[in-house]
């Protein structure tokens, strides 16, 4: 619920309405009951008890990484279903990436998150839960967020928006729109909704190859999202907000690290400040695809042309760390059904 909400149903209650603002912040420093918020008489706690539940997250597996500290969390939701948070501490602070959707029904060929389709959507609160609960599990602060774990953020855009409401709140967690990144596979009426938001965030968009047919068999979000139209929206996104956005690019061997596709991507973007962020393809044991070894060639390529390019550092590659692998692995011991 947000701030207005919970004061509206603090005047239903007949309280007034400073009360909202008490038990929201309760909420979004992690209180898990009413009994806990002690600045409200033990009669209304009761009656909040009656009225509302406070829905947590259970960790049922944390793993730490040897290599670099990043931590993956699989949390049990309220029904049973499973997702992952990952947390990695950069120089500049600690970045969560958190879940939109149990599942996730795009289907591209290289996620591991998609094999089993879509469960459900996460709600705002389950979403703002990973946050708030890896905070608190690891006692470390975070500063950004990417939503860039499982799910597809613009499949379930009215909750990620309101989530995104939440999260910033001054009276919440307050973390600026400056430092949250939302991941797409590129659903434009999404990027075009998103756009008239006019939010600070940063936009990631998952292109992975710059012609439809290279696309379309990799991600069938082409077929009905075109990768031409999804460079005009882009623009047009740019336009609106003036915000730079961020191309993902998992360098598949083979497939999409050929240099015409490197000159294609340039072709497209030029006049728009964009950034294009190469990720070296996780092995996900149930696909073909294999890492490409021409990644520094296509990033020399790339910037030649006048186009930004970086390699995405690897982190966590001892804990399953990518992309649904561990509510996979999880799945396939028949530890639970998640
Ligand atoms: N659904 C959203 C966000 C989740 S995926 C999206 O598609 O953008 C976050 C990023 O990880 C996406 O760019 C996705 O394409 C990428 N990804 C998925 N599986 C991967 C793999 N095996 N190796 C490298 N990147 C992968």
């Amino acid at each position: 619920m947000t701030l207005e909400e919970i004061t509206r149903a603090m005047g239903e209650l007949g309280e007034p309405s400073f009360r909202g603002k008490q038990v929201f912040s309760w909420l979004h420093r992690g209180a898990s009951a009413f009994a806990e918020m002690d600045n409200l008489s033990k009669p209304l706690r009761e009656k909040l008890d009656g009225l509302y539940y406070i829905d947590r997250l259970r960790a049922v597996r944390k793993q730490t990484s040897r290599l670099d500290g990043t931590v993956k969390y699989l949390w049990e939701l309220g029904d049973g279903s499973c997702v992952e948070t990952v947390l990695m501490g950069y120089r500049h602070g600690n970045t969560v990436c958190v879940s939109s959707q149990v599942g996730c029904r795009m289907g591209c060929a290289f996620c591991a998150s998609t094999i089993g389709g879509k469960v459900r959507d996460l709600t705002p609160s389950e979403i703002l839960g990973q946050v708030l609960s890896t905070q608190m599990d690891s006692g470390r602060q975070i500063s950004n967020i990417v939503l860039m774990g499982i799910g597809e953020p613009m499949d379930n855009l009215d909750n990620v928006l309101r989530f995104l409401e939440l999260v910033n709140h001054p009276q919440g967690m307050d973390i600026g729109m400056r430092h949250i990144s939302l991941s797409t596979c590129g659903i434009i009426p999404g990027i075009r909704r998103l756009a008239e938001q006019r939010l600070q965030l940063t936009l990631s968009v998952s292109l992975h190859a710059p012609d439809s047919e290279t696309r379309s068999r990799i991600m069938p979000v082409n077929r009905a999202y075109d990768v031409d139209e999804l460079f005009a929206a882009c623009r047009d996104y740019f336009e609106q907000t003036g915000r730079r956005i961020s191309f993902e690019y998992a360098m598949i061997d083979g497939v999409n690290d050929a240099d015409w596709q490197a000159d294609l991507i340039a072709k497209n973007l030029r006049g728009m400040p964009g950034h294009v962020n190469l990720i070296p393809l996780n092995n996900v044991a149930e696909s073909p695809l294999k890492p490409s070894r021409r990644t520094r060639k296509f990033q020399e390529r790339l910037e030649s042309r006048g186009v930004t390019a970086t390699v995405r550092r690897s982190l966590g590659g001892d804990i399953d760390a990518s992309c649904g692998q561990l509510r996979r692995k999880a799945m396939e011991a028949g530890e639970r059904e998640c």
